[in-house]
């Protein structure tokens, strides 16, 4: 029995049918899989080439993906049929560009091996009984030997749950790490945004401490795109986590800076030398003011910005002397207030612990028959693939021992 036909649900239900186990999923929501026609704005960025960076639960997941590796959630789809591509920094997508693919197959995959959906079944209650565990629905109760919880987390708004599923696993013992939202765009004060929204740019990102503004994650690098709330991009989305531990940790929301450094040419400098949780956010001034300067000796001090920053951008820092304009370039402050929730997140940051399940077959130790998988665990990947495999992968994982139960 399966509560949640998403990604990890739909891949556990194949999993343990394949090994012989008559299989059931208990879907809450009208349809099966929602939130992977949404993934990857409507393509479906399904797995992740590369080695996987998970900010949550990092030991865990890479257990799980050293057991069911990427190669194998691909060939795993590749036998149902999906024809992938991969892409630029190891994305993996459909090779017709389409979510939908990646869902049809599951599901043609499913009607082939016979299992069973009951749609608009959300599971409200999970007790032990002899020799198993009951789950509870609108549409009735039902017993199993075994039941894969696939309930998912909170993020995307309606496509994710409310936080009450996770009382399935806590009334049982489990404990729910609490959760927050996950690449997610910050918030800023207004002032230091005001008038760049729409705009887009390369950057690399740095968070500081508001205190003593020292850096607190890795720098990011990527398209920063300004809105009138904040920053978003995957660069900014993927410090959104260690800008909530920050506040949490300290009350402030952190400095974001932005080094427009990547687009004036500069990137090799910027990055070449960059070590994981270090750099100055002013590491690039000297490097910036220099190249203004040479620029300055071919153009007048109207014309430098021209063909050089984005327009809005230009219009902001309009009438700064060539100093300030570097400091801007290098290091553009801009003091956060926030991070959006949970509707414009695309992962949960928490969930249920994970050192209360077995890494190797996905088992509760505290109630046996109790399987786990995907995003409702206390685990979150960066940007680019890394949710869906994992949710993919421990669903393999999860069905294969749940039908061995
Ligand atoms: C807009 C958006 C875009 C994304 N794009 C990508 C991407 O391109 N690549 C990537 O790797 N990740 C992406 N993600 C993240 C990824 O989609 C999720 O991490 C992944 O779907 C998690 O899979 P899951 O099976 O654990 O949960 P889900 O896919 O959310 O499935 C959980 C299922 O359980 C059901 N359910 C909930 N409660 C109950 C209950 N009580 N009883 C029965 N059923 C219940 C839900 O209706 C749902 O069908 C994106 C997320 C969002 C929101």
């Amino acid at each position: 029995m399966i509560i949640g036909g998403g990604a990890a649900g739909l891949t556990a239900a194949l999993s343990a049918s394949k090994q012989g186990a008559k299989t059931l999923i208990l879907e809450g929501a009208p349809r099966v899989g929602r939130k992977i026609l949404a993934s990857g704005n409507g393509r479906c960025n399904l797995a992740n080439a590369r080695r996987a960076p998970y900010p949550g639960g990092n030991d865990f997941a890479r257990s799980v993906l050293a057991q069911v590796p990427v190669d194998q959630v691909l060939a795993f789809f590749h036998d149902l049929g999906l024809v992938t591509v991969e892409e630029e920094g190891g994305r993996v997508y459909p090779g017709c560009g389409q979510a939908a693919a990646v869902l049809d197959v599951l599901r043609a995959g499913l009607a082939r091996q016979g299992v069973e959906t009951l749609a608009d079944a959300p599971v409200t209650s999970l007790k032990i009984i002899p020799g198993g565990l009951r789950l509870t629905t609108p549409q009735g109760s039902f017993e199993a030997p075994a039941v894969i919880a696939a309930f998912g987390g909170m993020a995307g708004g309606k496509l994710g749950h409310d936080g009450s599923p996770y009382r399935l696993l806590t009334d049982l013992g489990h404990t729910l790490i609490p959760p927050f939202p996950a690449l997610t765009p910050l918030t800023a004060e207004k002032s230091a945004v005001k008038g760049l929204s729409g705009q887009r740019a390369p950057v690399l990102l740095t968070l500081c401490g508001r205190k003593n503004n020292r850096p607190i994650a890795v720098p990011c690098q990527g398209e920063a795109l300004f809105t009138d709330y904040g920053v978003s991009g995957v660069c900014a989305m993927e410090l959104a986590r260690y800008a909530a531990e920050e506040q949490k940790k300290t009350g402030l929301w952190p400095m974001l800076y932005m080094d427009f450094s990547p687009m004036l040419g500069l990137a090799p400098r910027a990055f070449g030398w960059l070590s994981p949780r270090q750099g100055d956010p002013e590491r690039n001034l000297s490097a910036v003011q220099a190249f203004l300067e040479e620029r300055l000796h071919r153009m007048p001090k109207e014309a430098l910005l021209r063909g050089m920053v984005p327009r809005l951008l230009a219009e902001r820092l309009q009438g700064q002397s060539l100093s300030q304009l570097a400091r801007s370039l290098a290091a553009f402050p801009v003091p956060l207030t926030g991070i959006k929730g949970m509707d414009a997140a695309q992962v949960t940051a928490g969930g249920i612990s994970t050192q209360e399940f077995d890494r190797d077959t996905l088992e509760s130790r505290l109630v046996p028959g109790l399987f786990a998988a995907g995003e409702l665990l206390d685990v979150d990947g960066d940007c680019g693939g890394y949710n869906l495999q994992f949710a993919f992968a421990s669903g393999l994982i999860a069905g294969k021992n749940a039908a061995a139960h």
